[in-house]
C-alpha cells in the first residue's frame, strides 16, 4: 500500500511519500546495529536519558503544531490530539527520570552466593504500529528502548506518514544519534525480512489480529522475542448501584473516543437488568444528540473515521450484525457527503451465534447486553477471544474489586472510562496479546535480565 495523507475530513490527497529501498534497509540496519555496539548503548544512560529529556521539551514547545498535524491526518478531534502531543512529552519524561532506577542492578538472596540481575540492551528492535494514535505509539516503544539502548527501526502505518517523519526529525533534533530511531516505508515482505536479519533481536507490534500473528510468526521461525498489542471487545459495566449520571457520560465519551477507534474503549456495555431501561434510554439520546463534524471545530464531538475503507468495511460488518439477527437501535450507516462520518451506532439483541458477538467494531458502534447478576457478568465478559480492558461502574468498590479480579483481562477501570498514563503498564491476554508496554514493566520487555553470581566460596 502507498504511504499517503489522505484528509479523512474531505478525502483530499495531501501526499503520497515514496517508499524506502531495500538499499535504504540494509543502510538503516546498519546504523542501528554500529550504533547497539558502540558505547552509546552499552555505556551510562545519562547521555540517552537526556535526549529524552530534550524530546520532551521540543514536543511541549510545538504541540499545537503536532496536534494539528495528527487531526489532519487521521481526522480525531484537536482537543484529543492536544492530549496525545501532551501524554507523548509525558513518557518522555517519564522515562528520562526513571529509566535510571528501573534498569538498576536487582540484587537476589540466594544460598549460592551474591547474586544480582543487571539490565542490558539487547540489540537492534522492530516495531510496527498503528494509526489511531500516531504519536503515541511511537512514542511508547521509542522512549523505553532509547532508554534501555536498543536502536528501534519502526515501520508505521501507511495512512499516516506525516506522523511518521514529523517523529523521527523530533528525534534526530532532541539529539539521538544516527541508528537510534529510523522510520521506514516499507512493505510487510520488507518487515518480514528485517524481523529474519541477524543483528535485529526483538519485534513489537500494536494492530490487528491478523498482523499480529503474521508478525509473531515471523518472529518465532527466527527465534525472535515478540510483543503483540492487538485489539480487543472490552466490556463496560454498569451495575445496578452505579452513579447513572457519570456512567452514561463516560460510556458516550469512551465509545465515541477518536470515533469509536480505540484499542480500549467501551465496546459491549453489559447492563444490570434494574437499570438496563434508563440507562439505555438515556444513553441513546446521549449518543443521537452529539455534534458530529469537522475535528478542528472545538464545538465537535465525533470526527470522521480515519479512512474510506474504514467506513465502507464498519458498514459491512453492522450489517452482518443485523442479518445476523441483532436489532437495529440506532444510526447504523455511513453520513452520505464528503469525509468518512459514520452515524453512533447501537445494536442490541447481539446473540452469542451471531458474529458480532466475538468482534470488535473498530467505529461508534456500541452493543448493549443485559445481566441479572455479577456471575452473567463474568460469564458475558470472560466469553471473549480479547482480553484488552474493561470498565465497571458501582458506588460498592468492593463489589466492583472482587468483578475486576474475575474478569480475564490486562486492565480493570472502575468508576473510569478506560485511560493511559506513563506509570501504567498497558497490554492484554488471549488474543489481545502479550507483553506489557508503558510503566517499569514495558522497559523491561526487551532487555536482558542477566544473572550474575559471585560463589560464596570464591
Ligand atoms: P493493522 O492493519 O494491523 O495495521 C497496524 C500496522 O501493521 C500498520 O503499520 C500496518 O501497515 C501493519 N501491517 C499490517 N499487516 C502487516 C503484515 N502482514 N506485516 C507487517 N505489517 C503489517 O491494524 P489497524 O487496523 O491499522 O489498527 C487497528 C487495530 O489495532 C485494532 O484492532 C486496535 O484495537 C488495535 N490497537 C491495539 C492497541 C493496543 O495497545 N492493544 C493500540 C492501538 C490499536 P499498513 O498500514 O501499511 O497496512
Amino acid at each position: 500500500m502507498a504511504y499517503q495523507t489522505i484528509n479523512p475530513t474531505t478525502n483530499e490527497l495531501v501526499k503520497t511519500y515514496p517508499n524506502h529501498t531495500d538499499a535504504d534497509i540494509e543502510a538503516a540496519l546498519a546504523a542501528a546495529h554500529k550504533l547497539y555496539k558502540s558505547a552509546w548503548s552499552k555505556g551510562p544512560i545519562q547521555p540517552r536519558l537526556q535526549v529524552l529529556e530534550r524530546l520532551a521539551d521540543l514536543i511541549d514547545a510545538r504541540k499545537e503544531e503536532l496536534a494539528k498535524i495528527v487531526t489532519q491526518e487521521m481526522g480525531k478531534l484537536i482537543s484529543d490530539s492536544r492530549d496525545e502531543v501532551w501524554i507523548i512529552a509525558e513518557i518522555a519524561r517519564f522515562y528520562a527520570r526513571n529509566a535510571e532506577r528501573f534498569l538498576a542492578p536487582v540484587s537476589i538472596d540466594s544460598a549460592l552466593g551474591d547474586a544480582w540481575v543487571e539490565h542490558h540492551p539487547i540489540g537492534v528492535m522492530l516495531v510496527v504500529e498503528p494509526w489511531n494514535f500516531p504519536f503515541y505509539q511511537l512514542m511508547r516503544v521509542f522512549a523505553p528502548n532509547l532508554a534501555a539502548g536498543n536502536p528501534v527501526l519502526a515501520k508505521h502505518a501507511s495512512i499516516v506518514p506525516h506522523c511518521a517523519t514529523v517523529f523521527e526529525e523530533l528525534v534526530r533534533e532532541a539529539g539521538a544519534p544516527e541508528g537510534a530511531w529510523a522510520n521506514l516505508f516499507i512493505t510487510s515482505d520488507q518487515v518480514a525480512k528485517i524481523i529474519a536479519d541477524d543483528r535485529v533481536q526483538g519485534a513489537a507490534m500494536t494492530g490487528s489480529e491478523g498482523a499480529g500473528s503474521a508478525i509473531a510468526a515471523q518472529a518465532g521461525k527466527h527465534l525472535k522475542k515478540s510483543t503483540l498489542e492487538m485489539g480487543g471487545n472490552d466490556v463496560f459495566v454498569v451495575l445496578d448501584d452505579a452513579d447513572l449520571d457519570k456512567a452514561i457520560e463516560a460510556g458516550v465519551f469512551s465509545r465515541l473516543h477518536i470515533s469509536g477507534q480505540e484499542c480500549i474503549c467501551a465496546k459491549r456495555i453489559v447492563l444490570h437488568e434494574k437499570i438496563a431501561d434508563t440507562f439505555l434510554e438515556r444513553f441513546t439520546s446521549a449518543m443521537a444528540s452529539v455534534k458530529i463534524g469537522d475535528p478542528m471545530d472545538e464545538a465537535t464531538k465525533l470526527g470522521p473515521l480515519s479512512s474510506a475503507d474504514a467506513s465502507v468495511n464498519l458498514a459491512k460488518q453492522v450489517q452482518r450484525a443485523l442479518d445476523a439477527g441483532a436489532t437495529l437501535h440506532l444510526g447504523g450507516k455511513p453520513i452520505a457527503g464528503s469525509g468518512n462520518f459514520f452515524e453512533p451506532t447501537i445494536l442490541t439483541n447481539v446473540t452469542r451465534d451471531n458474529p458480532a458477538y466475538f468482534e470488535e467494531f473498530f467505529g461508534p458502534v456500541a452493543q448493549i447486553y443485559v445481566v441479572q447478576n455479577d456471575d452473567e457478568i463474568v460469564e458475558l465478559a470472560n466469553d471473549s477471544r480479547f482480553g484488552l480492558a474493561g470498565v465497571v461502574f458501582s458506588q460498592d468498590i468492593e463489589r466492583a474489586k472482587s468483578l475486576a479480579s474475575r474478569i480475564e483481562t490486562g486492565a480493570i477501570w472502575i468508576n473510569t472510562f478506560a485511560s493511559t498514563a506513563p506509570e501504567l503498564p498497558f497490554g492484554g491476554v488471549k488474543r489481545s496479546g502479550y507483553g506489557r508496554e508503558l510503566s517499569e514493566l514495558g522497559i523491561k520487555e526487551f532487555v536482558n535480565q542477566k544473572l550474575v553470581l559471585v560463589s560464596k566460596a570464591a
